[in-house]
This record gives C-alpha cells, sequence and structure tokens, in this order.
C-alpha cells in the first residue's frame, strides 16, 4: 500500500512549521506500514492532480498569497477543483484555506480572486486574530482539537461547505459566528498551523483514512501509542479549557 502526497508551494506556503503536518502524516502512515512518496509542486511546475492521493496547502502572508495568483490560474485552479470534486484528500491551512475559497480581500483593499474551489470567502480586518485556540471537531464527538491561529482575514462560509467544528476558545473563521475551519467532500481546511497533527493524533488518522479509503476501498489503522502525542493535546487542552 502507498500513498502519494502532494505538498503544494512548499517553498512559498509554509508558516509556524506546516511541513510538520506532512512529517506527522508520513510517519503515522509508515508507522502502520504503509509506503508514502511526498512531491513538492511549486510556482512554475505542471501540477498533475491525477498523480496524488492527498494534498496539503501551508498557510502564507497576504504578499506571498498575491504572488501565487498568477500561477494558480496559469492551470493549477482546474487541476485543485478536479481533484477535489473526486473525492481526493486536501488538507489547507490558514492562507491556503483561503485560497481555496472565492477570493481574499485584504485588509488593505487589495483583492485576490483565488480558486473558488470552495464556497467561502476571506475579507482582512484590522485586528490580527492570533493565539493558542481550540474547536471541537464534529465529525469525531468528543474531540477537542488544539491549535495556533494568526490571521487577519476572516473567513465566511457559504452553504455549500460546512464548518471543521465550533470554537471553544480563540478566534476560528472570524471571531463572529464562532465557526472555525470548513469541511467539503475530502477537504479539511483549517486556521490551525504546523502543530495541528502531530498534537492531534485522532484528527490526523482520520483525515489519513480519507485517503486511504477512496483509494483502496479500506482504511483499518492500526493503534499506534499516542501517549506522548495525547500528553502534549491535553496538557495545550487544560491550559485553554479549564
Ligand atoms: N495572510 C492571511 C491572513 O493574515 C493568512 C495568514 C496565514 O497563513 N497565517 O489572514
Amino acid at each position: 500500500m502507498e500513498l502519494k502526497i502532494c505538498h503544494l508551494y512548499p517553498d512559498v506556503l509554509n508558516l509556524y512549521g506546516d511541513r510538520g503536518n506532512i512529517i506527522c502524516m508520513e510517519q503515522r502512515l509508515r508507522q502502520r506500514g504503509i509506503d508514502v512518496v511526498t512531491t513538492g509542486v511549486s510556482v512554475g511546475e505542471t501540477l498533475r492532480a491525477s498523480d496524488y492521493d492527498l494534498f496539503f496547502i501551508g498557510g502564507g502572508q497576504d504578499f506571498e498569497q498575491e504572488v501565487l495568483l498568477g500561477d494558480l490560474a496559469n492551470g493549477k485552479t482546474a487541476e485543485i477543483k478536479a481533484a477535489i470534486e473526486d473525492g481526493k484528500t486536501f488538507l489547507a491551512i490558514c492562507g491556503g484555506y483561503q485560497m481555496l475559497g472565492h477570493y481574499y480581500k485584504t485588509w488593505d483593499g487589495q483583492m485576490c480572486d483565488f480558486t473558488g474551489a470552495l464556497d467561502l470567502y476571506t475579507e482582512g480586518s484590522k485586528k490580527r486574530m492570533i493565539g493558542d485556540y481550540a474547536f471541537s471537531f464534529d465529525e469525531l464527538p468528543g474531540v477537542r482539537v488544539v491549535g495556533f491561529e494568526n490571521h487577519s482575514g476572516k473567513t465566511y462560509l457559504g452553504p455549500g461547505v460546512s464548518p471543521m467544528g465550533t470554537v471553544l476558545k480563540g478566534f476560528g473563521n472570524n471571531g463572529e459566528d464562532g465557526t472555525e475551519g470548513a469541511r467539503y467532500q475530502n477537504v479539511f481546511a483549517t486556521y490551525s498551523h504546523g502543530c495541528l497533527l502531530p498534537k492531534n493524533p485522532q484528527l490526523c488518522d482520520y483525515i489519513l483514512k480519507t485517503a486511504l479509503q477512496r483509494k483502496f476501498g479500506e482504511a483499518d489503522l492500526a493503534p499506534l501509542d499516542d501517549t506522548l502525542e495525547n500528553a502534549a493535546h491535553d496538557y495545550m487542552e487544560s491550559r485553554l479549557l479549564s
């Protein structure tokens, strides 16, 4: 068994250790005897989405997002949309999350027309939403995800997507409606940066299962010893929520 991961824009979108999410997925697959190959696809390189099973897009600053507009329009947007509709798994973080929506209007009025792969849009505000935060993940009842957010963009979901969950502490999508992240098909989009999967192993396995199920029709992931991961998670959870 092998999963092929595509890391989109690894050299441009990689804030706060976002790459750690890929390392976490690779490790948790290999520990189950599943092979994994990760390929970076960046500016000017052709994306053939049918070559991959799982896509990762990290976060970036406004400037970096603006730099990518031309490259997205030059073929990648169409590939990303087709892959999403084909049920491929995506994990997109912060700037990468915003990029999957219709547009991002920065706090100083710069309009970025994005992929429109997901029914959502983002508008910048002067206030940055920064800090450790926590949210429920609706598909795994009782699971509280701990993470770190840093964005000025406020994201609003349309009827075509669902939130990942509800903010328990912090800001989430916009600091107003209590939602965090977006779900559509096998897309997981969130404001939570690099520590997301290492500190939330149940979420990591849940995401991996969507890709395994799609490719092999089954997704038996043997339990791992998550003592250290759960200790890190529980420490943050109690710091944030108690
Ligand atoms: N530039 C976006 C914002 O500030 C995304 C930032 C990020 O990826 N951390 O909203």
